[in-house]
């Protein structure tokens, strides 16, 4: 992956092409950012410009395929083993980093995640991060920067990467991928910029959830009592997927929303049209704000771990009403 390869995060490419044309690069980043949006491919990406044969990052020489398949003698990966990095993997880097470079001038380490550092992991990268090995680049991902230890933080130079624009994540799905572009508006819509879970390997489950979805809620077993209670009981059963349930459910209702505005023209799940009109039947603008924000509700409970069967049961209610 070549900067220009990359699809948005125009400043922080500018920042390294800048920064690598300029020798002068820090000892160490701190990507910062959501979950799939391309920090890592960045990270990769300045590995490359660093290490490639022909000083560009060109994708083709033999070190840049090298970092490509992580088998590049200067590149050090550090990722989660089990819950989180452990003391050992630090140790290990940190012997590692003590050589000079093998191949080209610099080494480059990725930590990814690296707020799933215990504590005892922290402290022992915290030593590196205090007196880098001169020829060495740590790069540190994290969607949570705010679990790590503040000394790593002020001691890294903080790249904050945002999600991606919708228009943009659509383009890479149907130029890059294929995708066809009605299931390509659909997935870009609900990734919300997070282009992992919009073409990663989560976007067949992720289907396959949102049909569930839509045989879950039609308005017929929303109305009836006793399907609705049953429907209480699987949801509570697939509280892993939850989330993403809700997720799908409110680009539903706000597709609802829309046509009801006779804005039908905006809407997301192109492909489920007599389903959206269904929802919106009958049902008032006042009546469909008032559900989308039970949803957001219900997310937000969620997160702060309160009675899950009780909050599905009055969204439940809320959504049948
Ligand atoms: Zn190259």
């Amino acid at each position: 992956m070549t900067f220009d390869q990359i699809i948005g995060h125009q400043q922080q490419k500018d920042i390294f092409r800048r920064a690598i044309g300029a020798g002068r690069l820090a000892h160490a980043y701190l990507f910062e950012g959501p979950e799939g949006i391309g920090k890592k491919l960045m990270a990769t990406a300045v590995a490359r410009a660093l290490c490639c044969l022909e000083g560009t990052g060109c994708g083709s020489c033999a070190a840049c395929r090298k970092i490509d398949h992580r088998n590049h003698p200067d590149l050090h990966m550090v990722e989660p083993e089990g819950a989180g990095i452990k003391i050992e993997q630090i140790r290990r880097l940190t012997r590692e980093l003590a050589y000079r470079p093998v191949e080209g001038r610099k080494k480059i380490c990725i930590i990814d995640r690296a707020d799933s550092m215990n504590p005892a992991a922290g402290n022992a990268l915290l030593k590196t991060l205090e007196e880098p090995p001169g020829d060495t680049i740590l790069i540190l991902l994290s969607s949570h920067p705010e679990r790590l230890l503040q000394t790593i933080r002020s001691r890294c130079q903080r790249v904050p990467f945002h999600r991606l624009p919708r228009e943009e994540v659509l383009t890479v799905l149907t130029e890059r991928l294929g995708i066809e572009e009605p299931e390509a508006r659909v997935l870009a819509a609900l990734a919300e910029g997070s282009f992992a879970r919009a073409a990663g390997s989560g976007r067949e489950e992720f289907g396959s959830l949102r049909r569930e979805v839509f045989a879950w809620f039609s308005a017929e077993r929303l109305t009836d009592p006793g399907s609705r209670l049953r429907l209480a009981e699987e949801l509570d059963r697939r509280k892993d997927d939850l989330p993403d349930i809700i997720d799908i459910l409110q680009t539903l209702y706000r597709d609802a929303l829309h046509l009801a505005l006779g804005r039908g023209n905006q809407a997301v799940n192109v492909d489920a049209t007599d389903f959206i009109t269904r929802l919106a039947g009958g049902k008032t603008i006042h009546s469909l704000l008032g559900k989308i924000d039970s949803l957001e509700q219900v997310r937000r409970q969620l997160e702060r771990n309160v009675n899950r069967q009780l909050a599905i049961n009055v969204l439940l209610e809320r959504l049948a009403a």
